[in-house]
Parts: structure tokens; C-alpha cells; sequence
């Protein structure tokens, strides 16, 4: 029988690609139960949680398997300065393989986790139809959350999101293909259309994308076209909120607000987006009246949706799920009724912001509780976040701060944003040639990443041509029917 098979349209499955394989021998009982081999451990997610869970668990007696969709560690805070051309998708994506390479007691399986058997203690997880069940002892799931539309799906034809290496390396593609195609344009309408970009979404993801958009139009692009001036770009950031950057209070959002007024970035509050197409959007006002914004980009950066994931682990095991689809656990981050199951990070309904030091530590206190487990030690108590502040940049030598209650911005706030982030990118040689970049942009005026491909710019459309299976990019994950009109929250700090 021929059946449509990734790869080409019409290719004969081969016998491997859909057979079950048990990677090593199933479950027999509770961690430690069998004195013959040690404690087996999988990690689903290769993010800050299930990365820093994994690297956590080096001195632990147990083997380690990281499943992940994608066979890299994504720096999601970084990845705007992808789509506009400051880095390049290596620096902020090393390999997972590459960063575990030294820990023995850890390897790295390539695979989307399709189902989690509570009874059985067994994940499997497939690729390219082949699919494979890991056993496990103990389970430490940190899936991430994936783009929302709050129920609008096809938006994303239109105005992609932010949440993966292709979202971005396609919106570098949409963003300086606009450009171009302004200077080739002769109608005055068309061309106000291309250098129109919205950004939809006030929270610091949106702010940091508008600001660089803003930059590269007044400052990058400024002498490169010789029919079209970039700095009469009209770069839009909207929002339904009547706020800017709402988890940093309203005086540092006002400021933030007035800062990218000075920058000529236009900040439009109480405007609800009610329709995206190819030519643009169509806004509510907080008056109720309706009208259109012609934009050939626009970008996403309005919410998120918890990994399926979460769902698929409420139903078997009677936890809840909030609206944005995130899952409730006890206060020591364990499934009820699993004390062998730990979540972790942005898929978690903790009451806690969905930022990457949530993540962290709560991958390390997983990674200590299974420790504690197999080695018959007490377990440590309730798992308790130490926030270390938020941050988001406006624009070069400027961000905004609030550090311990301390709130600041300007100069210094943009340098701790340096520092901080160039801590906690994977790896020294990533580290080095950030700072170049960075060199080069900041202190100069160029982008050293302007390279955009066709496949970048429409592979996403060509792949979800194939099919349901493949439409997961917009949203990170395959698509939660159930969840898909639930609301969403921002990222709630930086
Ligand atoms: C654009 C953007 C900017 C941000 N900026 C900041 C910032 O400045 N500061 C800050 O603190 N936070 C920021 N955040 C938030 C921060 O990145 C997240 O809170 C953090 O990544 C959450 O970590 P996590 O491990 O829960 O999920 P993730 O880091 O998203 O990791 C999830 C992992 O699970 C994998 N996965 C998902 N589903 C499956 C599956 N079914 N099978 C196998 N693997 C799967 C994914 O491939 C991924 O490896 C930002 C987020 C975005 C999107």
C-alpha cells in the first residue's frame, strides 16, 4: 500500500519507519526497585527545564534519556535578534548532543513525544515514522508552550510567530524581502504597504521585535536602497491591553511606551486584532470601531499555548489545566498521584511568570528530587522560585529592569541585559562570536545575518500543504483541538 510518508509525496513507507521499538527493557517497578540496573530517567524537552534538568542529574546514579523535538537547545530570549539579522540561529541554538557530550549517564534521542503511559512508565516518541517506547523510572517533562492565536490558527499564515528557529529565520525572510520589494515598487500604496510592520503584542517579546525592526529601518538599512528611504518605515506595535510591558508596572511601561514614540515607533493600546490576512489587519478599537492597517509583516507575539503535552497528563491522571492549557502539580512540581512524574517550566500552571529562570530551577529541583529518590534520601520540600528580576531591551543602550523591586532603564539596565544573557547562552564558542556580533550592531550599524532563503520564507506554507502532521510549527506542538480557543497569557516577565 503507498501512503503519504515525510520526505515525498507517494513514497512507500519502508518496514523500519513504522515499527515499535522498545529501547531498553520496560519499567519494572519504582525507581531503584531493581538492584540489576540503574534507575532510568527521561527528560522530554531539551528547553531551560529539561536541558538544566539533565546537565543537573551528572553525579546522579541513573542513565538519562532527552527526548526532544528538535535536536538543539533554543535560547528563545534571543531569537528576535535572529529574525532581524544581529545573530545567527547557531549562536543561540547549539546542539543538545554537543552540550551533553561530556556526561556520560546522559543521551539524546531525536523524536516527538506523542504519549505518556502513566500505568505502564513508558514515553513514546516517534520521527519520521519511526517510533520508539522509553521505559522509564523516573520522568522529568518540561515540553515548553507553543505560539497561540487565541483559537485563530490561520492567522499564522500571515503574521508568523516567535517561538522557534524557523519562525524566526522565516520573519528575517519577510522582513528584509519586504525591503526589497518596496524599492522595486512604482505604486506609492504598495510601497507604504511594504514598509508598514506590525508587531502584535506589547509584552517584552513584541517591544524587543518592534525596536529592532525600528533600528534596522533607521540606523542598518539607512544608505543601502537607492529608490525607497528604510527610515520612512512605519513600524506599529499594538496591543489590547492598555499597557506596555505589563508585568514591569506602569511607570516603567510609560517610560518604555515614550521611549519608542522617540524611536518613531507608533504604540497602539486597547487595539484588539480581529482579522489578519495578506494584505493586513483589521483592528477594534477600545471604542468599538473597526479599522484596517495595511501591513504586508506582521508578527506575532501575543501569547502562548502549554505543550498538548499537558493536556494528554491531566486526562490520565484527573490534574487540572488552566486556560492557556498549562497543567497543575503539587508543590513539588509532581504530577498528583506521580511522584514519579516532575513538570517543569512554561507547561506548569504555578502562579509563576513564564520566563526562563522558572524553568531553570525548577529543572534543578526536579533533577535533586530524583536524585534524593533513587538514593533513598529524603525528599527537600516544597520547590520555591527565587526571582531574579525581569529585563527586556528597547533598543541598543536601552532596556528596562526590574531588579528585587529596584526598577530602572536607560544605559545600565541595557548593560545587565548584556551580561545576563551572554551567562546563560550554551557555550563558550557561542559566547564569543555573540559579542562580535553584537560589536558589530550595537556599536556599528551593521547586521552581519541578512541571508534569507525561498525555503526559509515558504517552507512552512509548502510543508502544511502535506498535511495535519506537519502544520506544527505555528503553534510548537501538534494541535490541541480542545485547548485551540482557550486564552492565552504573555510571556509575563523578561
Ligand atoms: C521570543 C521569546 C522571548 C523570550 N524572552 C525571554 C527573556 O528575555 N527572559 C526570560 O526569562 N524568558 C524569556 N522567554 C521565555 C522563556 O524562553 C521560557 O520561559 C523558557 O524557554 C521555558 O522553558 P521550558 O523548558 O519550559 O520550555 P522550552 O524552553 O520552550 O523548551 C521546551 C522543549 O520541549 C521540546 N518539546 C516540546 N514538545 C515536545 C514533544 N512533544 N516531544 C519532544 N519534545 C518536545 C521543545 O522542542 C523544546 O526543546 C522568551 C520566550 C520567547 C518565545
Amino acid at each position: 500500500m503507498l501512503r503519504i510518508a515525510p520526505g515525498r509525496p507517494g513514497r512507500e513507507v519502508p518496514r523500519w519507519e513504522t515499527e515499535v521499538i522498545m529501547t531498553t527493557s520496560p519499567a519494572t517497578g519504582p525507581a531503584g526497585a531493581s538492584p540489576s540496573r540503574r534507575p532510568r530517567v527521561v527528560v522530554i524537552g531539551s528547553g531551560f527545564g529539561g536541558l538544566f534538568a539533565a546537565k543537573a542529574l551528572r553525579r546522579a546514579p541513573v542513565d538519562v534519556t532527552v527526548i526532544g523535538k528538535t535536536g538543539h537547545h533554543l535560547f528563545q530570549p534571543l531569537l528576535y535578534q535572529v529574525a532581524t539579522g544581529i545573530l545567527s540561529e547557531g549562536e543561540i541554538a547549539p546542539a543538545t548532543r554537543e552540550v551533553l557530550r561530556h556526561q556520560e549517564n546522559a543521551r539524546v534521542v531525536l523524536g516527538e513525544v506523542t504519549d505518556i503511559d502513566l500505568a505502564g512508565r513508558t514515553v513514546t516518541s516517534s520521527i519520521l515514522g519511526r517510533t520508539l517506547v522509553h521505559p522509564y523510572d523516573e520522568l522529568i517533562v518540561a515540553a515548553g508552550a507553543g505560539q497561540s492565536y487565541f483559537g485563530n490558527d490561520h492567522f499564522a499564515e500571515f503574521a508568523p510567530g516567535m517561538k522557534s528557529i524557523d519562525d524566526a529565520l522565516e520573519l528575517r525572510g519577510r522582513i528584509f524581502g519586504a525591503f526589497e520589494l518596496a524599492e522595486l515598487s512604482t505604486d506609492p500604496a504598495e510601497r507604504d504597504r511594504l514598509l508598514t510592520f506590525v508587531v502584535v503584542g506589547a509584552g517584552p517579546t513584541g517591544v524587543e521585535m518592534a525596536g529592532q525592526i525600528a533600528e534596522l529601518a533607521h540606523r542598518t538599512l539607512r544608505r543601502d536602497f537607492r529608490s525607497i528611504d528604510p527610515t520612512q518605515a512605519r513600524v506599529v506595535l499594538l496591543d489590547a491591553a492598555p499597557q506596555v510591558l505589563p508585568p514591569f508596572g506602569e511607570k516603567l511601561g510609560e517610560r518604555a511606551r515614550r521611549h519608542m514614540n522617540e524611536m518613531g515607533i507608533e504604540v497602539q493600546l486597547g487595539a484588539m486584532v480581529t482579522d489578519v490576512d495578506a494584505d493586513g489587519l483589521t483592528v477594534k478599537d477600545a471604542g468599538g470601531e473597526l479599522r484596517r492597517i495595511s501591513a504586508a509583516t506582521k508578527v506575532w507575539a501575543a501569547g502562548v499555548q502549554a505543550s498538548p503535552l499537558g493536556r494528554l497528563l491531566a486526562d490520565r491522571s484527573g490534574a487540572e489545566v488552566d486556560r492557556a492549557g498549562r497543567i497543575s502539580v503539587l508543590p513539588d512540581l509532581t504530577l498528583p498521584g506521580h511522584p514519579e512524574v516532575h513538570l517543569v517550566g512554561d507547561m506548569v500552571a504555578s502562579g509563576l511568570p513564564g520566563v526562563a529562570q522558572v524553568a531553570i530551577q525548577g529543572g534543578r529541583y526536579a533533577a535533586d528530587a530524583v536524585a534524593r529518590r533513587v538514593q533513598g534520601r529524603p525528599p527537600r520540600g516544597p520547590f520555591r522560585y527565587r526571582d531574579k528580576g525581569n529585563m527586556a531591551t528597547i533598543s541598543r543602550f536601552s532596556a528596562v529592569a526590574d531588579i528585587k523591586g529596584a526598577k530602572f532603564e536607560g544605559f545600565l539596565a541595557w548593560v545587565l541585559w548584556l551580561a545576563v544573557h551572554l551567562v546563560y547562552i550554551v557555550g563558550f564558542k557561542s559566547r564569543v562570536t555573540t559579542v562580535l556580533h553584537w560589536a558589530v550592531s550595537f556599536l556599528g550599524r551593521g547586521r552581519s545575518q541578512r541571508v534569507a532563503t525561498q525555503q526559509q520564507v515558504y517552507g512552512r506554507l509548502a510543508l502544511e500543504r502535506l498535511g495535519p502532521g506537519f502544520a506544527a510549527s505555528k503553534t510548537g506542538g501538534p494541535k490541541d483541538p480542545a485547548a485551540a480557543a482557550t486564552d492565552v497569557t504573555e510571556r509575563e516577565s523578561a
